[in-house]
């Protein structure tokens, strides 16, 4: 059985004022519910510490949302693991589309970016998905599998299942267009198909979440597919009761 996981992502986006507000209200409505849901935040770098010392006795966790590859050094901006590490997260975002697309990192580099993560044992949650260009030229399937081969052939299964994988169509993310729960479960499928011909045993086990558009009034029927595990959410994990009710959502 696999336990049921719901990341926020945060993004740019936060102050003092607003983790304070948001956390507080989170910590109230995770304590009363949800023993069966992970659930974790990710906050600006900045937001990090707050973040750790406000949920201080919660069972919600805390996640980055980026690393650096290299060990600490010359490396102006950036951050190593071993620093997400020390503020003791547990999680890491690696390959959100916004830094494939942004910032130019490749499939490679993502599959750099989760070995770094797993070797400071912090949990990556990998992104992959398709542009609504490749959904439309019928090139899922080939792009996600591409993207999947490339953390596998740098990392092995052995990867898995301690790393996690989110499935997020680039054109349903921040777009209020999520994909459909026959779409979503299409890809999530197949990734599980991919690792399973690898170890089926461990595809067993591999947590797949889905990202894009989810709401609370779409959630349910997203995450009631037998492949989704679970979301990675962005917009809704900014206010409390919509993400309350997103991860209240996914308890089985
Ligand atoms: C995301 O940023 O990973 C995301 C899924 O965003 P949204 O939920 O806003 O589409």
């Amino acid at each position: 059985m696999r336990r049921s996981l719901v990341a926020g992502n945060w993004k740019m986006n936060g102050s003092v004022a607003m983790t304070d507000d948001l956390l507080t209200g989170l910590k109230k409505g995770v304590a009363r519910s949800m023993p069966d849901v992970d659930v974790v935040v990710c906050p600006p770098f900045l937001y990090i510490p707050r973040a750790v010392q406000m949920l201080a006795g919660s069972t919600i966790k805390v996640g980055a949302q980026n690393l650096d590859i290299h060990e600490p050094g010359a490396y102006t901006g950036e951050i190593a693991a071993e620093m997400i590490k020390e503020q003791h997260c547990g999680y890491v975002i690696v390959g959100h589309s916004e830094r494939r697309a942004l910032y130019g990192e490749s499939s490679d580099l993502v599959a750099q970016k989760a070995k770094v993560a797993v070797a400071a044992e912090l949990k990556p949650i990998i992104c992959v998905g398709e542009t609504l260009e490749e959904r439309e030229r019928g090139d899922t399937g080939r792009v996600v599998r591409e993207q999947l081969m490339c953390v596998l052939d740098l990392n092995g299964v052995e990867i898995f299942p301690f790393a996690i994988i989110a499935y997020e169509p680039v054109w349903a993310i921040g777009t209020g267009r999520s994909a459909s729960p026959d779409q979503a479960q299409e890809v999530h499928a197949l990734i599980r198909e991919s690792i399973a011909e690898l170890n089926p045993n461990v595809a067993d086990h591999t947590r797949l979440l889905y990202g894009g558009s989810v709401k609370p009034d779409n959630a349910q029927a997203i995450f009631s597919s037998p492949d989704i595990d679970g979301g990675l959410i962005g917009g809704a994990a900014l206010v409390a009761s919509d993400f309350l009710a997103i991860c209240k959502s996914m308890e089985r």
